[in-house]
């Protein structure tokens, strides 16, 4: 019961594993743990203090854990919401404008386990900058990378041979950098497709373009609150959001993000999560 106590303090944001541990908080919680399972009542000595000082960062709670979910073959043509996962929420975040966002983004779902799809403009060097912070999580799965083309034009304005090599250039980065073959997914930029980019794009292997459900419009600049209310707004079950690592307004607004999907009793996944390739 009383870690169970800190843990949702932890999660309510109201302490967090830093703050607790400069607080001394959760090694006496741990020794009293033990001591329910028998250390104590039997009169032994406590465990010693180094021994649990050692065993505890392995334990640290991941406020997000994991989803278990039944798989279902991913749909051709273009989603913008995940209607066969009920409880589940997809946040994707585009382009990577800041290098600085990414990062924190990346720490965001270090700290939690928030689970996020990056749709990645390849020619912006936040994507090269952060690979050692995010290339443990690309592969164990925890954050997904997707092909948002190389310099973001709308498709709709460039010939077949630009739309190949729009997907090709980033296409080629992600798994020279990354390990991860990116296909079926692709964001084309601004939304903006038609018959001819998807017959293009799926001949390359990305045959699922993906939309979104709701915006965090942060493709701009906007506030902090403003954003809080976009997110309150959008983030719901079934639904693909969108966000941008584009400006410094979204990284006051993990916490917030963060307490709406645990109040809301969501289930933060990416696409892969959901989807077997074909
Ligand atoms: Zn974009």
């Amino acid at each position: 019961m009383e870690r169970r106590t800190f843990l949702e303090l932890l999660a309510a944001g109201v302490i967090t594993a830093a703050t607790g541990a400069a607080a001394g908080i959760f090694l006496p919680k741990l020794i009293e743990e033990k001591s329910e399972f028998g250390f104590g009542k039997m009169g032994a000595a406590l465990p010693p203090i180094a021994e649990d000082v050692n065993v505890y960062p392995s334990a640290i709670p991941i406020i997000f854990e994991p989803p278990r979910v039944t798989q279902v073959p991913v749909p051709f043509g273009t989603i913008s919401s995940i209607p066969h996962h009920p409880g589940m929420f997809a946040l994707t975040v585009d382009d990577g404008i800041s290098s600085h966002v990414v990062r924190e983004y990346t720490r965001f779902a270090q700290e939690t386990g928030m689970r996020l799809t990056f749709f990645v403009t390849g020619q912006y060097p936040s994507w090269s900058e952060n690979i050692p912070e995010l290339r443990p999580l690309v592969e164990s799965g925890q954050i997904q990378m997707a092909n948002h083309t190389w310099t973001h034009p709308s498709l709709l304005k460039v010939s077949n041979g630009q739309v190949s090599s729009e997907l090709g250039q980033t296409h080629d980065f992600l798994l020279k950098n990354y390990g991860v073959d990116a296909t079926p997914y692709f964001r084309p930029p601004f939304g903006n497709h038609d018959e001819r980019i998807d017959s293009v794009a799926a001949s390359l292997g990305y045959t699922t373009a993906v939309m979104w459900h709701g915006s965090l419009s942060d493709a701009g600049q906007i506030t902090p609150d403003q954003l809080r209310e976009f997110a309150g707004k959008w983030i719901g079950e079934k639904r693909i959001v969108i966000g941008h690592a584009n400006f410094p307004a979204v990284t006051e607004c993990f916490g917030y993000i963060k307490d709406l999907i645990l109040e809301r009793k969501l289930q933060p996944v990416t696409l892969n999560d959901l989807y077997l390739k074909r």
